[in-house]
């Protein structure tokens, strides 16, 4: 059941069937993990057995997308409804959790938008290149399969829906704070041309499951540099470094 699922998120992404390990994402958030020191990325894989992938795994993210070959990939279609703020700041990233009914179409297969959240420099490299910020949209399908779309943020422009979220960032890691009365679309994140990379990863935090799709938008998006800064006062360096493609393909299409 497994295999046949991973096979059809495969082809939904236009990849080449793989196997990947089971996905367990969201059960470890009582194990404690950071960016430096002790609990640093080289030490995940150590700090706990569920989270072994992340010294042993053959398809981690980020990566450094270069060589991307040109394809036909399945079509992207996002539909992504306005909703009540939520916002975290859990310690390694800010957070906003989405309610119900904003979905990711891939060659026609539904993942719904669960929450999106910030990495501080981006995780992903362009041609080698970190933009200021990386936003993950992150969607699941009904198999409890995950697809993840991510946007480059440079810096540049105000961007409108950023100034709402960065007033309203927790200091502190914290619970959920829900905000009824600042409404957003997080469909005003994505740029006008979806062109993007698409490759099989993983979660880029522990426990590190594979098996995630990966949808990385090739145009970026701007932030001022004070809107970069907000986000950086709260929480920085929340990017795992990059990890070995392991003679993965990389596709490029919209
Ligand atoms: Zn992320």
């Amino acid at each position: 059941m497994k295999t046949t699922t991973t096979v059809l998120l495969a082809l939904a992404l236009g990849l080449p069937p793989v196997l990947a390990a089971c996905s367990s994402e969201e059960s470890q958030a009582v194990h404690k993990f950071g960016y430096t020191g002790d609990i640093g990325p080289e030490h995940w894989g150590d700090l706990n057995s569920d989270w072994i992938l992340a010294k042993t795994g053959q398809q981690q993210s980020p990566i450094d997308l270069v060589g991307a070959a040109d394809a036909d990939v399945p079509d992207l279609a996002i539909s992504y409804q306005e909703a009540p703020l939520e916002i975290v700041n859990n310690g390694h990233a800010i957070q906003v959790n989405y309610p119900s009914g904003s979905h990711a179409s891939l060659g026609g297969s539904e993942y719904e938008l669960q929450q999106f959240h910030f990495h501080t420099p981006s995780e992903h490299r362009i041609d080698g290149r970190h933009a200021a910020m990386e936003l993950h949209l992150v969607h699941k399908n009904a198999a409890g399969e995950l697809a993840v779309v991510a946007v480059m943020i440079q810096a540049g422009a105000e961007h409108p829906l950023l100034s709402k979220l960065v007033s309203q960032i927790p200091a502190e890691a914290g619970p959920a704070m829900a905000k009824d009365d600042v409404r957003i679309n997080a469909s005003e994140f994505l740029p006008a041309d979806l062109t993007s990379f698409r490759y099989a990863g993983s979660l880029t935090t522990p426990p590190c499951s594979e098996g995630v799709g990966w949808i990385v938008l090739r145009s970026p998006i701007e932030a001022s540099q004070a809107q970069v800064d907000g986000f950086k006062a709260a929480i920085s360096g929340n990017n795992r470094p990059l990890q070995e493609l392991h003679g993965r393909e990389i596709l490029v299409g919209k």
